[in-house]
């Protein structure tokens, strides 16, 4: 098979942009390894800045985000008794949109075959090769019978754990990584949330989130040291330790109830550069991870794509090779900005374990800062909306 650009991944960044090329009339090919089932199952990031909302609205397959998605104006950061709202909505003009990662996927999903968008699932072994070379191509195997895709570019949307990555050479390669000492503890239950907004919880006993995907469906989290085991973790005794670390307040309105989903997600920050080799594009979480802590992981990919989008197009509608050859500087130039966001909001809301009383103290003069300083909640609401494109 032939194609303009081959894109392995269909998560959310291979699915927007096959979308966002197709819509362009540039040809591609989305390569998956799992079924959509599995796809679909996997629940992950929930809250929405308006590049991803947008992107979505100039593709016209935003129709159930509009009907479904909850607009949130602000949230909360909770240290103890104490509850400091960041009014997004007034501070910037702008919102975010609660709406599940699964939901954006399967709007995607859906709307492939009526916009003639190839999606091989269940692809195995997927390999790339000459992507030094304007004749990059990527072999798989289906069904036991090997397959391969020409092409002139390859997106990589595969993941942190994908192959794109990996074919870039170490020789031009830059890694950059933290990884946490604890994860976060997921419980997803179909009870209302607690608070209309979200709240970002520092405890004594540890971090805690209180998020939502609808009124009826609520995702909490707590941190948990990376030895414990999900097993040893029941659904009373998550609501047990989320009604301690959220406070009195939060607990009185909090809904328990059956989880329909729970796991524990390592925290890490990571970044590679550069974001192109040859014919190679990276996007999303091929590319870097953030902590979930400010919600940019999803966000990334969206803004990764628009830029890939526009390069790829450029490309093949005015052969002007400019933008592909700027699309690594541009997309890292806030991809940066995005991990310290994380990191600033992940090092202020958790306990870390080597932590003494003078990190502490520090934690609690940011926080009565940021409590009254409408300068420090600017900051902070501007990167919560996502910064520009
Ligand atoms: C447990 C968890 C919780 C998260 N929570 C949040 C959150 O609350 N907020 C937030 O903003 N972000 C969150 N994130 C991050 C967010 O979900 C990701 O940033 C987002 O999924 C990135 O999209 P992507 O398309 O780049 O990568 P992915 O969603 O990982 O998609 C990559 C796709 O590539 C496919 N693939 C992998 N290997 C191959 C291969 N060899 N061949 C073919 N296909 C392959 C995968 O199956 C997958 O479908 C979370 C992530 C995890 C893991």
């Amino acid at each position: 098979m032939k194609t303009q650009v081959a894109i392995i991944g269909a998560g959310p960044a291979g699915l927007l942009l096959g979308h966002l090329l197709k819509a362009e009339g540039v040809d591609c090919v989305v390569i998956e390894r799992q079924t959509p089932d599995y796809v679909l199952g996997r629940i992950r990031a929930g809250v929405l800045e308006q590049i991803t909302v947008d992107l979505m609205a100039r593709l016209g397959l935003d129709e159930r985000l509009r009907a479904e998605g909850l607009v949130e104006e602000g949230f909360n950061l909770a240290d103890g008794e104490r509850l400091i709202r960041i009014d997004v909505a007034n501070l910037t003009g702008q919102t975010v949109v609660v709406y599940g990662q699964t939901e954006i996927t399967k709007d995607l999903m859906d709307a492939a075959p009526a916009r003639g968008l190839p999606v091989i699932y269940g692809a195995e072994d997927v390999a790339v090769f000459d992507i030094e070379t304007d004749a990059p191509y990527v072999t798989y195997t289906l069904d036991g019978a090997p397959q391969r895709i020409d092409a002139r570019f390859i997106a990589g949307c595969d993941g942190f754990h994908g192959p794109s990555r990996k074919a870039i050479p170490a020789s031009v390669a830059r890694e950059y990584e933290r990884v946490y000492p604890f994860g976060w503890l997921g419980i997803l239950a179909d009870v209302p949330p607690c608070n209309h907004e979200l709240i970002y919880a520092n405890h004594q006993r540890g971090f805690a989130l209180a998020s939502m995907r609808s009124h009826t469906r609520s995702r909490y989290y707590i941190d948990v040291p990376l030895t414990e085991k999900i097993e040893d973790w029941s659904d009373d005794r998550i609501w047990d330790e989320l009604a301690i670390r959220l406070g009195p307040d939060a607990a009185a309105n909090m809904t328990r109830g059956p989880s329909i989903e729970k796991s524990i997600a390592p925290l890490r920050s990571y970044v590679f550069e550069p974001m192109r080799h040859g014919s190679l594009l990276l996007c999303g979480d091929a590319a870097h991870i953030v902590p979930p802590t400010g919600a940019k992981g999803l966000n990334l990919a969206a803004s990764d794509v628009h830029y890939a989008a526009h390069a790829l197009t450029h490309y093949f509608k005015r052969a002007d090779n400019d933008a592909i050859a700027g699309y690594s500087a541009k997309a890292l130039a806030r991809v940066w900005k995005s991990e310290r966001f994380s990191w600033t909001l992940t090092k202020l809301m958790h306990r870390f374990p080597d932590d003494g009383p003078f990190e502490r103290a520090m934690q609690v003069a940011e926080l009565d800062y940021i409590a009254s300083s409408t300068a420090a909640q600017m900051s902070i609401a501007e990167n919560y909306v996502g910064l520009p494109v």
